[in-house]
């Protein structure tokens, strides 16, 4: 019994706010399952990703008729670019920052579970994306970044490996020994003080040259191939060194996974932006931007321009469209508008922007959205894997081809 009547008062205020929580509680519950329809199961397994050029997505495929689980799938095919020293967008051999380091970030999502994990800004470790699983297994933490993240990984027994290749750095060097200073520094492009450079029309080598661009492109490009053999890049790289400095491109591994129990989830990986600020963190790591997976709904990850990515939350508005009854084509087309929107529109900014979506609903729909329907003058493609491995196209929400930033470096 409350001795005074002050004690009783605040002890029944501490009760009402008690049930007030509580009834909160229950009314949020409630509404969370009223909001999600029931997709039902997929009537057979369903993988998306990126092209690859590996064995791995068959493989995963294999593993979920076997019974396996859709996050250990979905991260053989990542692990499997992460090893792969040709694959200069992730893992061994991804292209590094502007110091000349390899710096990845990747994450995962366990849909059955309802659990995360995530590495950002690690060097030194190749194989980030079993980092990330550990992360969620072993901590009761969901994200680790940098120097942190790395000593986990060697705790954990990852082994701690050089992972800028001999071909990575001449890539590198190439890169530092045309810089400019049209690179990651200076205003961004969301910024007021942002201007398209005034010869940037003429110097970006653009993917679908206009007969007036290209004396300048094949001007630098003779340049660059000489520099490339005095770097010392073998012949038969040099095209692919050339194109990486004159069209600085990004790259990214994503891959979802659905089986017939309704079991769904997703992980990415990446070496993120070439040439970035050290420490920069892309939006591959950040659970609801480069990856999201909810059980109940479906599963969505993205390639392209982080930064713009992290301010729409990509992944997580693909999913929380899909829970309010969009299909995945269009909750992938809704959240690239948003991306629009956050330029008003303005295709003098957009042009540099490129974004792609994969999406995987629990019931098995899927679609791949870009923000442009080509790059480097070729249609976008994804993968799928159903029974039958094939690519398909995106469905871009603008036609054209995006402008790659930044600019292409002018020769000194
Ligand atoms: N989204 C990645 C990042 O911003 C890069 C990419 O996908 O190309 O780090």
């Amino acid at each position: 019994m409350p001795s005074t009547r002050r004690e009783f008062l605040s002890r029944s205020a501490m009760a009402a706010t008690a049930g007030l929580v509580l009834s909160q509680a229950a009314t949020a519950d409630s509404s969370a399952n009223v909001a999600t329809p029931n997709f039902g199961n997929a009537k057979k397994p369903v993988i998306i990703t990126r092209h690859t050029n590996l064995p791995t997505v068959g493989q995963a495929y294999q593993m979920l008729l076997d019974g396996g689980d859709t996050l250990d799938a979905a991260l053989h095919i990542c692990k499997g670019q992460e090893d792969d020293p040709n694959d200069d967008t992730v893992g061994l051999g991804g292209l590094p920052n502007e110091e000349g380091v390899v710096e990845l970030d990747a994450c995962c999502m366990h849909g059955p579970s309802r659990r995360a994990g995530s590495v950002a800004a690690v060097r030194n470790i190749k194989n980030v994306c079993m980092v990330a699983r550990t992360v969620m297994q072993r901590t009761g933490h969901v994200m680790l970044a940098g120097e942190g993240a790395e000593r986990f990984a060697v705790a954990e027994g990852f082994p701690r490996e050089n992972l800028l290749t001999d071909r990575s750095r001449k890539i590198w060097l190439l890169w530092k020994e045309t810089m400019s200073n049209e690179d990651w520094w200076g205003p961004g492009l969301d910024s007021p003080e942002w201007k398209p450079p005034a010869e940037l029309a003429r110097n970006v080598a653009p993917r679908n040259p206009q007969p007036d661009d290209v004396p300048q492109i094949q001007a630098q490009a003779k340049r660059l191939y000489a520099m490339a053999a005095d770097i010392g890049i073998a012949p038969a790289d040099r095209q692919h060194a050339v194109r990486r400095v004159l069209f600085p491109s990004t790259g990214t591994i994503h891959a979802s996974a659905v089986n017939t129990k309704g079991e769904i989830s997703g992980a990415t990986t990446t070496s993120g932006l070439e040439w970035k600020i050290p420490g920069r963190v892309g939006d591959s790591p950040i659970i609801g931007a480069g990856c999201y997976t909810d059980q109940d709904v479906g599963s969505a990850g993205a390639t392209g321009s982080g930064e713009e990515n992290i301010k729409v939350a990509g992944a997580h508005t693909i999913v929380e469209l899909m829970r309010q009854g969009m299909s995945p084509r269009e909750a992938g087309l809704a959240t690239l508008r948003r991306i629009a929107r956050n330029y008003n529109s303005d295709m003098s900014k957009l042009r540099y922007v490129d974004m792609e979506y994969y999406i995987l609903r629990r019931d098995g729909e899927y679609a791949g959205v870009s923000l442009w329907s080509s790059a480097a003058g070729d249609g976008r493609k994804f993968l799928v894997h159903d029974g039958t491995q094939r690519m398909e196209p995106f469905v871009a929400l603008y036609q054209g081809t995006y402008v790659e930033w930044p600019i292409v470096p002018k020769l000194k």
